[in-house]
């Protein structure tokens, strides 16, 4: 499987110099091949493919040896294979007949916000002396990196990326690691699974009774981007005080989302430690973001959470199940009866006839959790004993629903995760991982 692991570096002023020249000459790349597709197929009717340019890159690089030619061969063929892609992609969404295809855009202000070295072992290296951590960068130096986790010493590097975000830059490394064991065959029953609820009020309720406040740390900084923002508005745009404000602006949304990363992450490593199958709803995520609830919505980190959880439980060869989420909320988590009047958004306590009553959120995960262990059990009785293989594999992980194994949404997989705790106590109320 790959996993990836992401670092912050501090290049020195004059490797800043050059990163910063190589985002110029990339950029400046992108836009010329770009428009050398573009005027091809709109003047001659010719299509210019990957090949054509990849030939040419050593002829612009010999022309042009004090800028592009100073960017390593590797770095820029890597950014002609992704404009390659990004016309793949526009050409597929034709095909799908699209309304909005998205024909690959220009880079307005002329340079890229990252590039990648691929066959990243030979142009990319990190130190082992404990007090003078650098990577060596080929092309930039050695550059001081803080390694705050040990990458794995049995991965192989495939690729490393170096990012500019905000006022920091980031080296993302991906690893080839050997493949965790396979998760157990559907007839051994779990022994500690879990539903879990992904509701609008709550991100998070567990079929535990734990209800995880809501990860909102946009709330908290919000008061301050606001305040942040109404200044950069104050200042005379184009001049210096704009310019300082705006990187001012960027910073505080980098804060928002780390820490919500950083959530995520406690949050998803403590359930995939506690719990050896863990059901979803299959929520289709993308198609909800409208009307009125959608910030809240965009708020609440589903996406992430889930493919944090998938691959998390894939590394412990635990099991990640998605159930169909209809009527979850309606029906009675003791006897299956459906709400009738059904429960209102407002409503926070299912109440059933059958004396049941039970938080609305918890009620939910209870009846996830039953189909995930019901989805577990068909799929053992549909496999006759003689025909039992192993079912497909992607990326090292079992795919027990439509969802494609990716490896590019496993940010920072890498979270040294201490022994199991015992699970979670029913009715417990905890915020999610807080610190202090
Ligand atoms: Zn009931």
């Amino acid at each position: 499987m790959h996993l990836s692991y992401q670092y912050r570096i501090y290049p020195r002023p004059s490797q800043e110099a050059t990163l910063e020249s190589w985002r110029k000459e990339l950029g400046y790349l992108w836009n010329f091949a770009l428009a050398q597709r573009k005027d091809a197929w709109e003047r001659e009717h010719r299509p210019v493919s990957y090949l054509d340019q990849q030939e040419s890159l050593a002829t612009w690089r010999s022309f042009d040896a004090r800028g592009l030619g100073q960017v390593r061969y590797v770095v820029a063929q890597n950014l002609l294979q992704e404009l390659d892609l990004a016309y793949r992609s526009f050409f597929r969404r034709v095909k799908d007949g699209e309304r909005r295809p998205g024909y690959p855009r220009f880079k307005k202000d002329g340079t890229v916000r990252s590039f990648r070295f691929n066959y990243a072992d030979t142009y990319v290296k990190i130190g082992t002396s404990a007090t003078d951590r650098r990577v060596r960068l080929s092309g930039i130096g050695y550059v001081p990196i803080v390694v705050h986790r040990e990458p794995p010493a049995d991965g192989k590097l495939l690729t490393a990326t170096v990012s500019r975000e905000a006022d920091r830059w980031l080296l993302t490394l991906v690893y080839e690691l050997p493949d965790p064991a396979p998760p157990p065959p559907p007839e051994v029953a779990p022994a500690n699974p879990v539903g879990i609820d992904l509701g609008i009020m709550h991100p998070l309720a567990l079929s535990t009774g734990e209800v995880v406040e809501p990860l909102r740390p946009l709330e908290a900084a919000e008061e301050r981007l606001k305040r942040e923002q109404r200044r950069l508005a104050r200042k005379e745009k184009g001049s210096n005080n704009h310019r300082k404000q705006a990187a001012k602006v960027a910073r505080c949304h980098q804060r928002v989302a780390d820490r919500r990363k950083d959530l995520c992450h406690k949050l998803t490593s403590r359930i995939a430690r506690e719990h050896d199958l863990v059901a979803v709803e299959a929520l289709n995520v993308p198609g909800m973001v409208r009307g009125p609830l959608a910030k809240a919505i965009l708020d609440a980190p589903w996406g992430r959470m889930r493919s944090m959880l998938e691959y998390k439980l894939a590394m412990r060869s635990g099991r990640y199940v998605e159930v169909d989420p209809r009527g979850t909320t309606q029906t009675c988590s003791a006897c299956g009866r459906v709400a009738d009047p059904p429960l209102a958004l407002g409503e926070r306590v299912f109440a059933c006839p059958c004396r049941h009553r039970e938080d609305r959120d918890v009620n939910a995960a209870r009846n996830v959790l039953h189909r995930g262990c019901d989805s577990v059990r068909r799929m053992s009785s549909e496999v006759k004993p003689a025909e039992r293989t192993p079912p497909p594999r992607t990326g090292g992980r079992r795919v027990y629903r439509g969802r494609r194994a990716t490896s590019r949404n496993q940010e920072d997989a890498s979270r040294p995760e201490g022994e199991g705790s015992p699970g979670a106590i029913p009715g417990r109320r905890k915020p999610p991982g807080r610190r202090g």
